[in-house]
Parts: structure tokens; C-alpha cells; sequence
């Protein structure tokens, strides 16, 4: 099956779910176990919940782009926002590392234990981008 789609919404926290149920519902499209479109879910979660609270500071006028596809290598999902970029990327994925004290810092953690790949391009003042394939 070859299918893409794409959502763009403001960076206001209840899109998230929007997020998670859309690209759960595109995922499903495929032979799929409940308990793949679970880790699905909650690595796309965490990633539109970093582009909101961390690229965006919280802003709710910046604009996150979601696309997912079903390609010969599996499915491959984008999160993108044009927020504030990561300084140190590695430095970011580390479990428990996070800039804000009040947080588990287990983001990327999770969208690595529960995806097969997860790559993080980042450009400080220009946004973030995360791309992961199951
Ligand atoms: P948790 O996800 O457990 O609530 P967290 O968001 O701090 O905590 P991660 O999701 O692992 O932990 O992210 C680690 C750090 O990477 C964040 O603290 C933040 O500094 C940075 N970061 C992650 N995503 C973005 C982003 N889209 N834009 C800017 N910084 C980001
Ligand atoms: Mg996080």
C-alpha cells in the first residue's frame, strides 16, 4: 500500500490528540497489532507535545506539520515545528536529559524504545524536525 497524508494545526496542547488519532487511524491502514498503534500513538504524543512545551515555549501561535506514509520500508512519520531549534541534539535524546526540571525528560526515550528508527534534524532559531519509522 502506498498512502501519505499531512495535518497542520497551531501549537495549542489538545492537538495532540488530534495528532495521536489521526496518524493512528492512518497507521491501522496496514496490518498493524493494537500494540504497535499504542507505541505509534505515544511516540507521536511525545513528539507534538516537545514541538508545543519546547520548540514553541508554549506559544500558542506556531504551526506543527504531521505527515505520515506508508512506504516498502514501513510506515514513516514527520513531526515538524519552527520553533526554537536544539543546540545539542545527542545531548537532547540522552534518557532523563531535559532543560526543564520539572520534567522526566524520557520524550525521546520513548519514541526510541517504541519506534524502529527516530532521527532528529534541528537547526537552533529555525525548528525541529522528527522523523521515525515502523
Ligand atoms: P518529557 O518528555 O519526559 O516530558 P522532556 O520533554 O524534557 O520531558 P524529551 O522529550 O526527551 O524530554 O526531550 C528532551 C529535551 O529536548 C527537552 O527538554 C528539550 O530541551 C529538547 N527538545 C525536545 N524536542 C524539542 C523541540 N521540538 N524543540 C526544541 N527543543 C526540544
Ligand atoms: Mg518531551
Amino acid at each position: 500500500v502506498e498512502n501519505s497524508m499531512a495535518l497542520e494545526f497551531l501549537s495549542l496542547p489538545e492537538n495532540v490528540g488530534l495528532a495521536r488519532v489521526a496518524v493512528a487511524t492512518f497507521a491501522a491502514q496496514v496490518d498493524m497489532t493494537l500494540n504497535e498503534l499504542e507505541e505509534i500513538k505515544v511516540a507521536v504524543s511525545e513528539a507534538v507535545s516537545n514541538a508545543i512545551i519546547h520548540g514553541y515555549e508554549g506559544k500558542p501561535r506556531g504551526t506543527v506539520r504531521v505527515t505520515a506514509e506508508h512506504t516498502a520500508a514501513g510506515l514513516v512519520i514527520t513531526v515538524t515545528d519552527q520553533g526554537r531549534g536544539i543546540q545539542d541534539v545527542a545531548l537532547a535524546m540522552q534518557p532523563a536529559y531535559s532543560t526543564d526540571p520539572e520534567r522526566m525528560g524520557l520524550g525521546f526515550a520513548f519514541m526510541q524504545s517504541f519506534m524502529d528508527e527516530v532521527e532528529v534534524t534541528s537547526e537552533v532559531n529555525r525548528g525541529t524536525t522528527v522523523r521515525m519509522l515502523k
